[in-house]
């Protein structure tokens, strides 16, 4: 899982991560979902031959739809 040490750090607002649904400051983006520091360390350390790694990555694709949409529509 390289390609996860180059996302940047977030900026200290806080932000719903996309695994656990928690808000959190500390964390990384993967394109527009964001992922706490404690799911990322699991993530990481997920096989991809793991049932949980499959369950990461529907949880991320759902997120990055919804956040998709929400964009979308304009917020503001
Ligand atoms: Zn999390």
């Amino acid at each position: 899982m390289e390609a996860l040490n180059s996302l940047t750090l977030t900026q200290e607002l806080g932000e719903t991560c996309a695994i656990c649904n928690e808000t959190r400051v500390k964390g990384i983006h993967l394109y527009t979902t964001f992922i706490c520091m404690k799911c990322e360390q699991e993530l990481i350390h997920t096989e991809t031959s793991d049932p949980k790694y499959k369950e990461y990555l529907i949880k991320l694709k759902k997120a990055s739809a919804a956040i998709k949409q929400f964009q979308n529509e304009g917020a503001q």
